[in-house]
């Protein structure tokens, strides 16, 4: 796909080039880029007016063409793109490449949090729909073509997809990368956005924002000590949003940045360069 971005863009981003991936002409008027692999993020552009369905399912077209999908740490590796224009179809299938995730181990988590009483089991759940419901906004902005900024320094103390074992029991996977660093660092807009949802103490994940850069890509920050911004602001890249900290299922200060679309969690990692 043809990226239209100013010279003085390309300049300044050659270091973060690993984060563009690879583009795919699909048809004469369809192309995606992206990193083909589970937890990747593809962008799309086709003609303006065309009806997209990824695994017969409609994809969000804007009047520029452009779309984006997204796909989780288990995600199929046969997909199928169909692409409606003016009646006429086109239908292509592409494969992404299969992930090996890594094993993690994490212990020291305190009763209250694996063992959770009814009171805040209640809480999580109620944690969780407020969650999606934030997720579930998002706007028309086209924010997740840029090149994302890391939102935060500190060594990479997790990553993406690895299976948890919490105190020795196997628990859900990973679907961030963690980044340590002391209660307060700062923490920064990755892309431009709007804030949708800032919560100081979620159950599990402590204080938590979301950000949404577009047509059903957001970024969530768990386990944060303060937040600086609230729902409806409007933040650019190297904003800043939040603090570190070490709160709800935390054993210890980092951040833990996560990426959606829509409901697929993918690999904020691929989006930023190589560290
Ligand atoms: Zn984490």
């Amino acid at each position: 796909m043809k990226r239209h971005l100013p010279l003085f863009v390309l300049a300044c981003c050659t270091l973060s080039i690993n984060a563009i991936g690879e583009e795919r002409q699909l048809t004469s008027n369809t192309s995606l880029s992206g990193d083909f692999i589970q937890g990747g993020m593809l962008v799309g552009q086709t003609r303006s007016a065309s009806l997209v369905k990824l695994n017969d399912v409609p994809v969000k077209v804007a009047d520029n063409g452009v779309f984006v999908i997204g796909f989780g740490r288990d995600a199929a590796l046969n997909n199928t793109l169909s692409i409606d224009f003016k009646g006429a179809n086109k239908t292509v299938d592409f494969t992404l490449g299969k992930r090996n995730y890594r094993e993690s181990r994490v212990t020291g988590i305190s009763k209250k949090i694996t063992h959770p009483n009814p009171k805040n089991v209640a809480r999580a759940q109620k944690d969780a729909k407020e969650v999606r419901a934030a997720r579930a906004k998002w706007s028309t902005a086209q924010n997740f073509k840029q090149s994302f900024i890391w939102p935060a320094p500190g060594r990479i103390s997790g990553v993406y997809g690895s299976v948890r074992f919490y105190n020795g029991k196997m628990g859900r996977p990973h679907y961030g990368v963690d980044m340590a660093s002391p209660i307060g660092t700062k923490v920064v807009a990755p892309a431009d956005g709007i804030v949708r949802l800032y919560v100081p103490d979620m159950f599990y994940s402590g204080g938590t924002l979301i950000i949404d850069h577009g047509m059903g890509v957001s970024s969530t920050f768990l386990h944060l000590s303060k937040g600086h911004v609230k729902p409806g602001d409007i933040v650019k890249q190297g904003d800043l949003i939040a603090e570190i900290g070490n709160t709800g299922r935390s054993t210890g200060p980092h951040l833990d940045w996560r990426m959606n679309w829509m409901n697929q969690r993918i690999d904020p990692q691929l989006l930023v360069p190589k560290r």
